[in-house]
């Protein structure tokens, strides 16, 4: 079957994020999202081409009436045209959060697909049941197009037991599937992919380590091509100290304040909302940008939560160097990957026991672009490499409908 534009959707419980891409060049053909679904005043945004428009709507009650907003403006001459019907949208690919151990690569989403999905929202309980409503939202509009799930958690499904595997009593993962799945998995694969095409290597020789460093990071180890380990774990919350979570804690820290009295919904809020940056940074902002500037003007605490960010990275960065033996490339993409010059100049000399160097003049240029910013005489070099899921997602949607 020919297919050539390719709608990607991201739905939230209350937000739904979509671009539309013409595959035949992989161009982007318009961008935008509904936000306060269900909710009073919601927003729509909307651009494409010279057209652009924030408003706020009259409803937006479901994520049903989001997509067909989305679906409408899409066809509009007025909003730009860039479709003459619905029936120009070939494909839908959709961001799934968790696949759990059921989904390694993208599917079409058959009703025993979306069954199975399902059964998965204890494990991400915020963002799987949103997934589901943003999907059969779009399945009420674009009943005759094919669908496409993919998942956060797919391109971690190729770690062996030895990085999944929690060291609890058996039952645990295999009556509550409680291990390792790792998430971000569609950036890191498209970094990875991207890795490929600029070092001119095969896929199956790379041995790289991703950083997806944004509000939320993650760090993951390739190993020929694969997911070897990755920082995040059965949720989110685990690896690196990120914008409002914490990262890595000792696990005991939850009991502990358990037995003081706090309850399980205050420690949860303060592990994922409170916690990371926000709580150490002394500047009440989770923001990455008001942390490096709070740096520059002698903030201490601020200095001192910019250098336990950084000491997160290096570990896991130094962690799977030695894992992974050879590292042909680390590569920095995400909010803060891509754009924190500050950050960057901050973690690369906490890697000179790797033997990488910093190229300090390059690095204050590079905002949002593909480069090099390690010196010559580095040991690994390390790129900056935007991340772009969505495209991803629509290559994924590509691929299974025309396999
Ligand atoms: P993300 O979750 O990938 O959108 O990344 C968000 C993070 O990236 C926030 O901490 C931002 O402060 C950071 N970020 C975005 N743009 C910049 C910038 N121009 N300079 C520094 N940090 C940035």
């Amino acid at each position: 079957m020919g297919i050539r534009n390719v709608l990607v959707v991201n739905a939230g419980s209350s937000s739904l994020k979509f671009m539309l891409f013409d595959m035949e060049a992989e161009k982007m053909l318009a961008k935008g999202q509904v936000e306060r679904i269900g909710i009073d005043n919601p927003l729509f945004t909307f651009t494409t081409g010279d057209y652009s428009e924030k408003q706020t709507l009259c409803e937006a009650p479901n994520h049903t009436a989001a997509i067909k907003l989305v679906c409408n403006a899409l066809v509009d001459p007025a909003k730009g045209g860039c479709l003459k019907s619905f029936a120009d949208i070939d494909a839908v690919g959709h961001r799934m959060v968790h696949g759990g151990e059921l989904y390694s690569g993208s599917v079409l989403l058959t009703p025993e697909v979306l069954e199975a999905f399902e059964k998965l929202s204890p494990l991400a309980p915020l963002h799987n049941p949103a997934c589901l409503q943003g999907v059969q939202g779009c399945q009420n509009v674009l009943a005759d197009v094919p669908h496409v799930g993919v998942f956060d958690t797919a391109f971690h499904q190729t770690m062996p037991a030895e990085s999944y595997l929690y060291a609890l009593p058996k039952e645990v993962y295999e009556k509550y599937g409680v291990r390792k799945y790792g998430f971000h998995g569609t950036s890191h694969k498209f970094v990875t992919h991207r890795m490929a095409e600029v070092l001119n290597k095969p896929l199956d020789e790379m041995n790289i380590i991703t950083c997806h460093l944004g509000n939320g990071s993650s760090i993951t180890a390739v190993k020929g091509g694969k997911c070897f380990d990755t920082s995040m774990g059965m949720t989110p919350l685990a690896g690196v100290m990120m914008g409002t979570r914490a990262g890595d804690i000792d696990p005991a820290v939850v009991l502990y304040l358990l037995k003081n009295g706090f309850t399980a919904d205050e420690i949860d809020a303060m592990m994922n909302k409170k916690g990371g940056v926000l709580a150490l940074g002394g500047t009440g902002s989770s923001d990455m940008r008001d942390l490096c500037s709070a740096c520059g003007e002698g903030n201490e605490e601020a200095q001192v939560a910019l250098a336990r960010l950084v000491h997160s990275y290096a570990m896991y960065i130094g962690g799977y160097t030695a894992l992974l033996g050879r590292v042909d490339a680390i590569v920095l993409t995400g909010g803060i990957g891509e754009n924190s010059k500050e950050t960057r100049a901050a973690l690369l000399p906490a890697l000179s026991g790797l033997g990488v160097t910093l190229n300090a003049e390059v690095n204050n240029q590079v905002r949002g672009i593909e480069k090099i910013i390690s010196g010559d005489d580095s040991a690994i070099p390390v790129y900056v490499i935007p991340t772009n899921e969505e495209l991803m997602i629509a290559r994924e949607t590509y691929a299974v409908i025309n396999q």
